[in-house]
């Protein structure tokens, strides 16, 4: 059994409830219907679990599921029509792709989620039928968007150069995957476990890879040298590249409204301690 074929039998149960007159029978309808619209979310992310780790999502709610897919697979989000030609340019195969974006989980998840509470004092006071045509408006809407993703001719496209690296932070090394659309000039991409940041830049068959570094003075000494951080979390440590004194980020308990850094003890061999003094 698919996500995706547990989206459709939702949508199939959520019409055989949406057809009935009775008030407590649309709000299963209502409930189905956001089942789909989750299921096709969770469709999205087993794609991205064929290329990387994302045990730590699982319980994410669809539009975090779905702002997670676009980052790593830029083209999965699109719309329109894949027209494929052969070799001496003859059409052979053309057809629609329609896919979960995140627009449609903000208009419609959000809007079933609100008939799913008791009514309150205020609308016990308005019709049965006012509610019920209520709810059967905003889901005739809702519905030809579930179907016509579920439908498409093409489902589930996703393409684009695949790259794969380890993390640089050290204290990570996770492996990290992304796809690059194609004629996109420059990517943002944050590793799934450190959020360390990356620009991925396409250049002819490779693609150069920059970390976002937060460069700290060493200070050992009278050392010149840099230290580079990944993501200033405490714990995080930073070898110097010229004296190779290591370095830590440190949490100390003064309140400043100011961030500045300064060396305060060389404990031991080549160890040094950085204390960053947090906002
Ligand atoms: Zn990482
Ligand atoms: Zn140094």
């Amino acid at each position: 059994m698919t996500y995706r074929q547990d989206a459709i039998d939702a949508l199939e149960r959520a019409k055989i409830e949406l057809a009935s007159s009775e008030y407590h029978r649309l709000k299963y309808g209502v409930l189905e219907l956001r089942f789909a619209i989750e299921m096709l979310s969770y469709d999205k992310l087993s794609w991205l679990s064929e290329k990387t780790d994302i045990s730590e999502f699982k319980s994410w709610q669809p539009d975090k599921v779905v702002r997670l897919v676009d980052q790593f697979l830029p083209t999965s989000s699109i719309n329109g029509t894949l027209t494929i030609h052969d070799s001496d340019k003859k059409e052979i195969f053309s057809g629609k792709t329609r896919a979960l974006q995140l627009i449609d989980i903000k208009k419609n998840y959000h809007a079933l989620g609100s008939f799913l509470h008791s009514l309150t004092i205020e609308k016990r006071e308005t019709p049965d039928d006012e509610i019920s045509s209520k709810i059967n408006q905003k889901c005739k809407e809702i519905i030809p968007t579930i179907e016509s993703i579920l439908s498409c001719q093409v489902y589930g496209l996703r393409f684009g150069s695949d790259v794969e690296f380890d993390c640089h932070n050290l204290r990570c090394k996770k492996k990290i995957f992304t796809q690059i659309a194609p004629g996109n000039e420059a990517t943002h991409i944050e590793c799934l476990h450190c959020q360390t940041e990356y620009k991925l830049t396409p250049d002819g068959k490779h693609v150069n890879i920059d970390p976002k570094l937060f460069m700290r003075d060493c200070g050992a000494g009278e050392c010149k040298g840099l230290l580079k951080f990944f993501t200033m979390d405490v714990g995080e440590k930073a070898v110097c590249s010229d004296c190779e004194s290591e370095a830590i980020i440190i949490k100390t308990q003064l309140n400043t409204d100011f961030i500045d850094e300064k060396i305060i003890e060389k404990p031991e061999k080549n160890e040094t301690i950085l204390t960053v003094y947090l906002k």
